[in-house]
């Protein structure tokens, strides 16, 4: 039923949970699935000059390059996977990931690396659910 899952990974426990059940998701359909997995890395603030934001974007790119290889192995083999790393907003670039590569399910975790206490959902999850185009799975 699903062609195209999206699998935001933050590193979190959340998330690793989340691309796990995405691959095993994409291994249960019947005709082959493929997995896009995106994270979504902070841009340096705006006030800050060089060599700063240099510096800011190499050693962020490496961070989420590892977190991508983190989450190729969670998501496991016999699957086709795609990933995205992006600076931003992580909702806005989840959601306009999902848009781009015509994405037919989501699935994030219900929290992230955020460790503000009383939330039920996370902030950048509950964007997403409000503004997807397509159904969003989160994971406990
Ligand atoms: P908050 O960020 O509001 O303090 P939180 O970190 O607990 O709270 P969210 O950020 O909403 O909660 O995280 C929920 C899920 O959203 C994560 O498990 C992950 O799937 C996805 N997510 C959050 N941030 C990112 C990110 N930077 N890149 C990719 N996915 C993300
Ligand atoms: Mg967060």
């Amino acid at each position: 039923m699903f062609k195209n899952i999206l699998v935001a990974y933050d590193g979190s426990e959340y998330a690793r949970k989340a691309a796990a059940l995405a691959g095993d998701l994409a291994r249960g359909q019947k005709s082959e699935a493929m997995v896009w997995i995106v994270t979504v890395m902070d841009p340096p603030p705006q006030s800050w000059g060089e060599p700063y934001r240099s510096h800011h974007i190499e050693q962020h790119t490496h961070a989420g390059q590892n977190m991508i290889q983190e989450a190729i192995a969670l998501v496991g083999a016999g699957v086709e996977i795609r990933h995205e790393l992006l600076f931003g907003s992580p909702a806005q670039s989840i959601l306009q990931v999902a848009e781009t590569r015509g994405c037919d399910l989501i699935v994030m975790g219900t929290r992230g690396i955020g460790l503000l206490e009383g939330l039920l959902v996370g902030s950048q999850a509950q964007r997403v659910i409000s503004n997807a185009k397509c159904p969003v799975l989160t994971v406990k």
